[in-house]
């Protein structure tokens, strides 16, 4: 007890704010709220299979798509350019209207769009696809394959793209319209505001003289001999004592809750041992290895509510096209008037995956940023400890399966 008369700060006990030092923003933690005994799953496992396949699927193999495309008889993963892209590659001319209003601001956004069928199941989520009898090694590497190929391919076919997105929406609690388990990559003439913003705070964090100290950087560098923000946090975690954020860890991977995590059950996947800037800089065991714990973890998740969790998946990493658009950065970095994410920050990238799965408490109870999330900041209930222990404590074979034996 302080001679103040304060109770003294417990963060398991106390509400207090973390800092995310990716986006530099804050969450507001309320650990309190959580005293109450876990009260677990109420529901009994989901276990309605779909078929699969499904005649009707615009995603499944040999099937027609509505705009009049037809799909390979693919039997591994198979990608296809979106019939409803949200970005066409159109150049068009923007006019200098001198009478606009700065407040009324706007300018062009080209871009092409993927759909990636993971698999020719209809009914076989990434959260399977690491039991038996499937593998990481034979199931999720072609997937990843199918990223490289496309981080290549479009700025390749399309110099005008600047940033390749890969995510995956999963679930119709996050939108997602067909259960199909499929991924989309949008690519774009500008990095968008997410990465833009984790790519300066890299970059910044680097050049920060602070940071080089051995305390701070735990002795870890990036490829060019600087401190590296991601490398740091990595070893920060697999080094502290009973590792409370880590979920899993292989050879080249690590996987965890990260501390200043908004959604109940976030997770962050991460190099641990050396700067990877892109999905094209995996080498093939490093490829092996993201496999694995990108199975793992989507299959720990379903365990935890033993339900198909809901989630929107995405990988950051460097921008593409460097010299490509070469050119047009020496015209200035926001010569666009595109966000920020100069050209200079795309040195300083990390690759890294984000999960955001909205569940809460059970496979129907769901977090919502609503109310004081909205209008203030985020905030959460479940420490990322709390949550990663949860995760940790589920089975790495998935319920179905155990279910079926
Ligand atoms: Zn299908
Ligand atoms: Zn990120």
């Amino acid at each position: 007890m302080s001679s103040s008369s304060k109770p003294a700060f417990d963060p398991s006990e106390h509400p207090h704010r973390r800092y995310n030092p990716l986006t530099r923003s804050f969450v507001l933690c309320s650990p309190h709220r959580t005293k109450r005994p876990w009260q677990g799953a109420q529901e009994s496992p989901q276990t309605t299979q779909l078929p699969a396949y499904d005649e009707k699927c615009y995603l499944c193999p040999g099937n027609d798509r509505a705009t009049g495309g037809k799909n390979d008889r693919y039997e591994s993963t198979f990608f296809f350019e979106n019939d409803y892209a949200a970005l066409m590659p159109l150049d068009v001319e923007q006019s200098s209207d001198a009478d606009s209003h700065p407040l009324l601001r706007m300018e062009p956004a080209r871009g092409r769009c993927y759909v990636i069928c993971f698999h020719p199941s209809h009914n076989l989520t990434l959260a399977q696809l690491s039991t038996a009898p499937y593998t990481a090694a034979t199931h999720i590497v072609p997937i990843i394959r199918a990223w490289q190929d496309l981080y290549l391919r479009i700025p390749a076919e399309n110099p005008f793209v600047k940033y390749v997105q890969i995510f995956e929406n999963k679930g119709s609690a996050m939108g997602c319209s067909n259960p199909h388990p499929h991924g989309q990559v949008w690519s774009l003439d500008y990095i968008p505001e997410e990465p833009a913003k984790e790519l300066e705070s890299q970059k910044a964090w680097a050049l920060d003289a602070a940071n080089a100290e051995e305390r701070i950087s735990l002795g870890v560098r990036d490829d060019k001999g600087r401190p590296s923000l991601l490398l740091t946090i990595a070893k920060l975690e697999l080094t502290s004592k009973d590792r409370p954020r880590v979920i899993c860890a292989n050879d080249d991977f690590v996987a965890i809750v990260p501390f200043w995590a908004v959604w109940p059950f976030e997770v962050l996947v991460l190099p641990a041992k050396r700067q990877i800037p892109a999905i094209s800089d995996l080498s093939s065991d490093e490829a092996a290895s993201l496999a694995q714990i990108l199975g793992e973890v989507a299959c720990r998740l379903d365990n935890v509510f033993q339900c198909s969790f809901p989630y929107s998946m995405g990988i950051h990493q460097r921008p593409v096209a460097a010299s490509a658009s070469a050119s047009s950065a020496s015209a200035g970095a926001c010569n666009h008037g595109h966000g920020h994410g100069d050209d200079d920050s795309w040195d300083y990238a990390q690759l890294h995956i984000h999960f955001y799965p909205p569940l809460l408490r059970s496979a129907s109870v769901r977090k919502f940023l609503v109310g004081f999330e909205m209008m203030a900041e985020p905030q959460r209930d479940l420490t990322a400890e709390q949550a990663a222990k949860r995760i940790r404590d589920c089975d790495t074979t998935h319920y179905l399966a155990k279910l079926a034996q």
